[in-house]
């Protein structure tokens, strides 16, 4: 089983035609941001989004959005309708949750409550605006950026220079190890209590993916895996990665924690329901990829499934 057909997991559908040939169409575009059928969700700069007071998300018609359209991000269509992203200045935002009756959730609290579409919605959305709030100026010169092609684009200002940027994602692997009945999982000091979730870091410039499984899991407990491959992926904005999902096997050998986790444990599938019964471990939340591998590893020893953990919560 492929985790493409696998439970759901948060952020993988955004529910969207992304219409990507329309972002360079100015005419299309600013027909869309006046049409009656087009919606704009609405997010704070620190980029939680707005849900309406039955804890939906909210989506204003243009003759309702409290800002002016032409600044909002082009995402795509739904159903044939457009389907913008705005960022509300603070005060307006603090306004419109009035208005609403409704409340700014962050990404992981609307994910935990959000149907699987609008929650890949606003992931995508958030991504979105992040980049463009750190993308002002131009790297090269110094010069102020413009938006173009409905927001997927900074272009440089100063026309001696003129450099272009693209949105970026930055790729990171997370890797279930086994060996024979048991799995590898680590704990960071600063999560909850008794969490244990799979090993994961960031990609290295001029590393395979394969290279950055091995050296990840070396890196953070010390074990020597064998084979990986890959399983599947999930978009984690927070702010800009690419969760790449594999599962690698190992050789028992003693973990030995260095700087990133407080432990790192073998835990046999036999012992992990009870273990979880009892409080004494914790997994991730269900809408983690690392959730996912850990159950469809050990679905496929027990066939059975396992509870996921807590999520951290609307803050
Ligand atoms: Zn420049």
């Amino acid at each position: 089983m492929s985790l493409a057909r696998g439970p759901a997991y948060a952020f993988r559908d955004g529910g969207l035609d992304r219409a990507s040939e329309r972002r360079a169409d100015a005419a299309a575009l600013a027909a869309d941001r006046v049409a009656p059928a087009t919606r704009f969700l609405m997010l704070r700069a620190d980029g939680r989004v707005l849900l309406d007071a039955h804890a939906t998300l909210a989506l204003a018609a243009p003759a309702d959005l409290p800002v002016a359209a032409d600044e909002a991000t082009f995402l795509g269509l739904h159903d044939g309708a457009a389907r913008f992203a705005c960022v509300l200045p603070d005060d307006v935002a603090a306004a419109e949750a009035g208005r609403r009756g409704g409340r700014f959730a962050d990404l992981r609290g609307a994910a935990a409550s959000l149907p699987a579409a609008d929650a890949g919605l606003v992931a995508y959305a958030r991504a979105l605006a992040h980049w463009q709030s750190r993308k002002r100026w131009c790297g090269v010169c110094g010069a102020p950026t413009r938006l173009e092609e409905g927001g997927h684009r900074a272009q440089c200002t100063d026309a001696g220079c003129g450099a272009t940027y693209f949105p970026r994602t930055d790729p990171a692997i997370i890797v279930i190890v086994a060996c024979g009945d048991a799995c590898l999982l680590g704990r960071q000091a600063s999560w909850p209590a008794r969490r244990y979730s799979t090993l994961a870091g960031f990609v290295e410039p001029g590393e395979t993916l394969e290279q950055a499984v091995a050296r990840e899991v070396a890196e953070e407990s010390g074990v020597r895996i064998g084979n990986c491959r890959y399983v599947g992926s999930q978009p984690w904005p927070f702010p800009a990665s690419l969760m790449l999902g594999f599962e690698a096997t190992a050789r028992r050998q003693v973990p030995q924690v260095g700087c990133e986790l407080e432990d790192a444990r073998w835990f046999a599938a036999s012992e992990m329901p009870d273990l979880i019964a009892r409080g004494e471990l914790a997994l991730p939340p269900a809408m983690s990829i690392s959730f996912h591998l850990i159950d469809r590893w050990f679905h496929r020893r027990t066939g059975a499934h396992l509870s996921p953990g807590q999520p951290l919560g609307a803050r």
